[in-house]
C-alpha cells in the first residue's frame, strides 16, 4: 500500500462508510448488513462457464458505499470486515462443496493500473483477510494470486453482456510458471453483476489445470428484469 494512501485512511475522520455518520468506522447498522447469511447469486443471463456463485449481501444502499470506500478511497481498514463477510461466504461454500480439503482462494486479479492508481489492491486485501478469518474458524485454506491478465481490458462498467465477454475472452492467464494442477478453487471477487469476469477467471483457472468449485463474493447486484427496464408493470 502507498503511504499516502495509509496517511489518508488514518487521518479521515472516523465517519461510517456505509452511512456516513459518526462515530467508527462501521456503524452497527451497516455492519449487520455484511453479517447477513451467505445465499447463491446466479445472475440473469448466466455466462457460460460461471462456476456456481456465492454472495454474503447484495450490491445497493450502503454496501455500495463501504465497498468503493474500500476501493476507491483508501479507507483500508474496512479490508477486515469486507473480508470477514467474503470468509463467511467461502465457509459456506466448503461446507457446501466437500470442506476444506486442498482448497485454495484465488482472487479475480485488478489491472495493474487499477493498483497504481489506487495505490493498493483492494481485492486482494480483502482476500488475505478472508483467509485469515478462516484459519481463525479453523479451516485452514491458502490465498492465492494465481491469475493475471494477459492484455489490458476496457472498463466493464457500461458495456452490455455480451460486449463484457468479448472484452473478456481470453484476458486472463495462469502464469506459466505457477502449477495449480489439481488445485480445488474457490474464486473470489468484490461485486457479481454479468458474472463474466468470474467466468473467465474460471476458464483460465480450467485451461490451468484447476478445479474451480465455486465462486464466493461480497455482493452481488440485484437481478433486474428486462420488462422492469422497459417501463412495464410489475
Ligand atoms: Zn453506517
Amino acid at each position: 500500500m502507498g503511504f499516502a494512501t495509509a496517511l489518508l485512511d488514518l487521518l479521515l475522520p472516523q465517519l461510517c462508510a456505509g452511512c456516513g455518520r459518526p462515530p467508527a468506522l462501521l456503524c452497527g447498522s451497516c455492519a449487520g448488513l455484511l453479517t447477513a447469511l451467505p445465499r447463491p447469486a446466479w445472475p440473469d443471463p448466466v455466462p457460460t462457464g460461471l462456476p456456481r456463485p456465492w454472495t454474503a449481501t447484495t450490491y445497493e444502499g450502503p454496501i455500495r458505499s463501504i465497498i468503493a470506500a474500500h476501493k476507491e478511497s483508501g479507507r483500508t481498514s474496512l479490508a477486515r470486515p469486507l473480508g470477514e463477510a467474503l470468509g463467511r461466504t467461502v465457509q459456506t461454500v466448503l461446507f457446501q462443496h466437500g470442506g476444506q480439503h486442498g482448497a485454495t482462494v484465488v482472487p479475480v486479479p485488478s489491472g495493474r493500473a487499477a493498483v497504481r492508481r489506487r495505490g493498493h489492491d483492494p481485492t486482494w486485501r480483502m482476500t488475505e483477510a478472508a483467509v485469515a478469518g478462516l484459519w481463525t474458524a479453523g479451516m485452514p485454506v491458502n490465498g492465492l494470486q494465481a491469475l493475471r491478465q494477459r492484455r489490458r481490458v476496457a472498463d466493464q462498467a457500461g458495456l452490455t453482456v455480451g460486449r463484457r465477454a468479448a472484452n473478456l475472452a481470453g484476458a486472463l492467464e495462469v502464469p506459466p510458471a505457477l502449477d495449480v494442477t489439481g488445485r480445488r478453487v474457490v474464486l473470489v471477487d468484490d461485486v457479481i453483476t454479468t458474472g463474466s469476469t468470474l467466468a473467465e477467471a474460471a476458464r483460465a483457472l480450467r485451461a490451468a489445470g484447476a478445479e474451480v468449485i465455486a465462486a464466493a463474493t461480497v455482493a452481488a447486484t440485484p437481478r433486474r428484469r428486462p420488462a422492469v427496464k422497459h417501463g412495464a408493470r410489475r
